[in-house]
């Protein structure tokens, strides 16, 4: 579509930058006017609002939509990909006959290069950011871009710096695919780190999720390539014939391209910095994608090695006296806490693991097992820090060395304790297995603190 002189309105400003991309866009494309409107008042999207201040030709409609601004005489309609199908305002586009489309759609269209696109349930930014530190070290800083979910970087305003022999590695969240769908475009390369429930309060059901998941696939022509995780049943046709299974469709039947199944195995012979068998299959992906492209094993060797844990992710943020610190605060699911359970045990470090937060009704027995057999000591902070406590010490084995149990409270509590528990080669983990709020704004603040509070220490 050509903007020039057109009416276009952005719905949803938000504040992760996708929406804010577009309408600099728009306004570079030469749009007349630019309605940008959000159910939220303006008091709290100042910091969106400012990176748009200077933007010509905007109308800022917010607090609320306006059905005029969805009805004719506009020309098109950018959609957040927070707002649910079903809001009501895009029935009311959708009744006018005026389009409706993405940022991220938008971008596809527009660009010119091959696209790797990853998307999963866990592992999406880690394995995003892990190809495209190969793919630079192998191509150059120039002939590579990264966008998409990750870090909020959305490419669409630099659309036209892109080169045709470029490539392009983007994060792809459930509802972005949703969207490319109705596009009917799949990435050159697609990358499925695994597939298990999540955002179900807004896709409905598991299907109409992996429905949305699959459409990073569905479009693809035959010189695509279709980058999966062998490990996970979700994705694997063995788990289509064994049961009920969640996917609509064999994942990989839906591509008419190449299709290569990943393992950990895979970068077997690769040193990581990063630990886990999680981050190994991630490094796998990672492989997979640069001898697609034809990347140097060297170079992705090297880029491997020098990679660093994303922060909040299995980060390590201290080291003294013997002692790991790492900070996995994005861990705010049992089954998150559970993964880098795993990835010390593989390496028989003991371990010293803060969990606890915000109480989502999360289910946390299995977990309080697991810590209960491998953890060397608990130590349990905010609202859920008592029900965690009291399920540790359930499970604990009558006569186990193992198996401190302590509630702190406060994190800075908890760190105190932990050091004054911790021998040389133990870890400590900050891995909650909750959400953050209550104490902290957002996982990002509670990671921060602890480091801070790390930091204090070695
Ligand atoms: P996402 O972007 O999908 O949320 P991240 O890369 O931010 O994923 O990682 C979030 C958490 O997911 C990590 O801390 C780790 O616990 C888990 N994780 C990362 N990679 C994998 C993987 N390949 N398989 C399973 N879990 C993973």
């Amino acid at each position: 579509m050509d903007f020039r002189n057109k009416r276009v309105t952005v719905m949803g400003l938000g504040s992760f930058g996708g929406q804010i991309a577009a309408i600099h866009f728009l306004a570079n494309e030469g749009a007349r006017e630019i309605i940008v409107t959000d159910s939220k008042p303006a008091d709290t999207l100042t910091e969106s609002l400012a990176q748009i201040a200077d933007v010509p030709n905007v109308t800022l409609r917010l607090g609320g939509h306006d059905e005029r601004d969805f009805a004719a005489g506009v020309d098109c309609v950018i959609v957040s990909p927070a707002v649910p199908k079903s809001a009501p305002m895009l029935a009311v586009a959708r009744q006018a006959g005026v389009p409706l489309t993405s940022e991220m759609n938008l971008f596809f269209a527009r660009c010119p290069a091959r696209i790797v696109g990853i998307t999963g349930s866990a592992g999406k930014s880690t394995t995003t950011a892990m190809i495209e530190a190969a793919l630079t070290r192998g191509l150059g800083e120039s002939a590579v871009h990264l966008g998409g979910n990750i870090g909020h970087r959305a490419l669409l305003p630099q659309v036209h710096t892109i080169k045709p022999a470029d490539i392009v590695v983007l994060e792809l969240s459930s509802f972005q695919l949703e969207d490319l769908g109705e596009l009917r475009r799949s990435p050159q390369i697609a990358v499925v780190t695994n597939i298990t429930p999540n955002h179900l309060d807004r896709h409905g059901t598991m299907e109409e999720y992996v429905r949305c998941k699959q459409n990073i696939l569905r479009f693809q022509t035959p010189g695509d390539t279709a980058i999966l995780n062998a490990e996970d049943p979700a994705l694997t046709s063995d788990a289509q014939r064994a049961g009920p299974s969640p996917a609509p469709e064999r994942w990989d039947a839906l591509t008419p391209g190449c299709v290569i199944w990943y393992r950990a195995e895979d970068a077997a012979s690769v040193k990581l910095k990063v630990v886990g068998r999680h981050n190994r299959l991630n490094a796998a992906a990672t492989l997979a994608v640069g001898r697609v492209l034809g990347v140097p094993e060297a170079a992705m060797a090297a880029a491997l090695a020098d990679f660093s844990a994303l922060p909040h992710r299995l980060e390590l943020v201290g080291e003294s006296h013997g002692v790991r610190w790492f900070n996995d605060s994005k861990a705010t699911t049992p089954e998150s806490t559970l993964t880098a359970l795993d990835a010390f045990t593989e390496e028989k470090s003991p371990m010293i693991v803060i969990v606890g937060g915000y109480d989502k009704k999360l289910k946390i027995g299995s977990l309080c097992g697991e810590l209960a057999r491998r953890a060397k000591a608990v130590i349990a902070i905010g609202q859920t820090g008592p029900k965690f406590a009291d399920l540790v010490r359930t499970h604990r084995p009558s006569g186990a060395a193992t198996g401190i149990v302590q509630v702190a409270g406060e994190l800075k509590a908890a760190v105190r304790i932990a050091a004054s528990f911790a021998a040389p080669g133990d870890v400590v983990l900050l891995s909650p297995a909750a959400a953050s709020w209550g104490q902290f704004k957002n996982y990002e603040e509670r990671g921060e603190q602890f480091r801070q509070l790390v930091k204090a220490l070695t």
